[in-house]
């Protein structure tokens, strides 16, 4: 097992874009760690300059404490899923597996061993003799994992390896790649532009924008407390309020009202307001302390959960309530926050 430390990396492809701009991180050895953002912000080219697959331009790649950045990908030790998988449709499924085995000529019986018990682990069995074209898309899926981890790699690499997957399918496998790697203990870098996976898999997340990482925590951290508007606006799967505020010696005047909030910035400094419509407490009494007053504008069912949009002064504000609290459209209601939950933001800046 082994960690990864990477340092002052940058990966330029040769038309001059900057896909990996000056990147610090480390990965704990045994830790399932996410890569979260938007297409293109370079999430795949990192994971393929770990793996050796791109050169790094600047920088260095650390496996185990060793320096593995001129390193050939063959001998970094690493293992890879592709986003398409990436199988040998004419080989079967026991062929696909033990692939890297063979290359590395290890004896058939061995190889034969290893495709059963792999198989058995990824709940594949009775599969083996099938082509990748003879199985669905959550078994080769599977198989691309399979091969990964018969490879016995001391890091495994990830490149969106869920996002070929229907919905209901992409729930199961979470799961089960959950438990998987909870299991076997290796060191996991999952590579997704689906926030809600990131949160739900990762025990850290780094968030990615424009090749550089903007902010690294637990999901617990990154969800609560996003230090910019950019990582606020990405995490959640509802999307976080974010309304121009002022700064005043009660709290912070927004949407017509006042919020409390906790931050010691002066008075009069003009902010960006951001809170979560799951720390909003919304009520239809009268009002109690400071907190902004709207009117109901439209409710949207989310399971056991209700979003309610509140017109505030003309700025529409997002607020969740249990299904059964959910008030009617035009209701006049009063909503308010704990300041701890009332996060700023420099306006011009975006960040916390
Ligand atoms: P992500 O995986 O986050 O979607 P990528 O790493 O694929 O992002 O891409 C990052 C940036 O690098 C994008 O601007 C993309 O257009 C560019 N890029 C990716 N691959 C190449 C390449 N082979 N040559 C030139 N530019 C590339
Ligand atoms: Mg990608």
């Amino acid at each position: 097992m082994a960690g990864i430390d990477i340092e002052g990396l940058a990966t330029v492809y040769p038309n001059g874009v900057r896909a990996v701009d000056g990147l610090d991180l480390h990965v704990a050895d045994g830790e399932f760690f996410a890569l979260l953002g938007p297409s293109g912000c370079g999430k795949t080219t990192l994971l393929r300059t770990i793996a050796g697959l791109e050169s790094a331009s600047e920088g260095t790649v650390r496996i185990d404490s060793v320096d593995v950045t001129r390193t050939e990908p063959g001998k970094r030790g690493v293992a890879m899923v592709f986003q398409d998988y990436a199988l040998f449709p004419h080989m079967n499924v026991a062929e696909n597996i033990t692939y890297p085995l063979k290359v590395r000529r290890v004896a058939a019986a061995t190889r034969a061993e290893t495709a059963e018990r792999t198989a058995g682990e990824l709940s594949l069995n009775g599969l083996l003799e099938r082509r990748p074209g003879q199985l669905s898309g959550g078994q080769q899926q599977r198989v691309a994992l399979a091969r990964a981890i018969a490879s016995q790699g001391k890091v495994l690499l990830l490149d969106e390896p869920l996002s070929n997957l229907d919905a209901r399918l992409r729930l199961e496998a979470r799961t089960f790649l959950k438990k998987l790697q909870r299991d076997l203990g290796i060191t996991t870098v999952f590579v997704t532009h689906d926030q809600a996976e990131a949160l739900a898999l990762a025990d850290r997340i780094a968030v990615m924008e424009s090749g550089k990482l903007r902010q690294l925590g637990t999901p617990r951290e990154v969800f609560a407390r996003p230090v910019n508007t950019f990582v606020a606006n990405f995490i959640g799967s509802t999307p976080m309020n974010l309304l121009p505020g002022v700064v005043s010696s009660s709290g912070v005047s927004a949407a017509g009202g006042t919020l409390p909030a906790a931050a010691s910035i002066p008075s009069g400094a003009e902010v960006t307001v951001g809170i979560r419509p799951e720390y909003l407490t919304l009520s239809t009494g009268d009002a109690i302390g400071p907190g902004l007053r709207g009117t109901v504008v439209v409710a949207e069912n989310l399971g056991v959960q209700s979003l309610v949009s509140v017109d505030c002064d003309g700025t529409l504000i997002g607020v969740t309530v249990p299904e059964e609290q959910e008030p009617s459209v035009g209701k006049p209601v009063f909503l308010t926050a704990p300041p701890d939950r009332v996060l700023l933001y420099d306006r011009e800046s975006g960040e916390l």
